[in-house]
């Protein structure tokens, strides 16, 4: 059984259609700092409560390293919405593949010389009823 481009599961195409709409995104973490100065007298040296800020760094892994950026405090809702973005993207990411190889695993059940996988190849695969999205 060929797969070509009219036989792609509707689940499939519609998880990757929605993959295929770009916006600004990031990965990593964004968190408030707050920091003493080296002002003498600043009552920040003394007193937590009196050190200065927030302000607001992000912080993510490259090629293994740490690296981080200060943000401006009025860019920091921005940055963390577009944080969300990736995490979102990442999750859609996952539903993708896991759909994908559903999807292989039903193709490969479904060829004759393909039967590896004794319980239930036969099958179609069940779609699940997922609850109700919450968003
Ligand atoms: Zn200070």
């Amino acid at each position: 059984m060929a797969s070509d481009s009219s036989s792609v599961p509707a689940r499939v195409r519609a998880l990757a259609e929605r993959l295929a709409q770009p916006r600004p995104m990031r990965r990593g973490s964004l968190s408030e700092r707050y920091v003493k100065c080296s002002k003498a007298g600043c009552a920040c040296s003394q007193d937590p409560q009196a050190r200065h800020g927030p302000y607001y760094s992000l912080t993510r892994k490259v090629g293994g390293q740490t690296r981080s950026q200060w943000v401006a405090a009025e860019q920091a809702e921005r940055v963390r919405e577009q944080i969300a973005a990736g995490q979102e993207f990442r999750q859609r990411v996952e539903a993708l593949w896991a759909a994908c190889e559903q999807w292989a695993q039903e193709e490969v059940a479904a060829s004759p010389a393909g039967e590896v996988e004794k319980r239930g190849s036969r099958r179609r695969w069940r779609r699940r009823s997922r609850p109700k999205s919450k968003r």
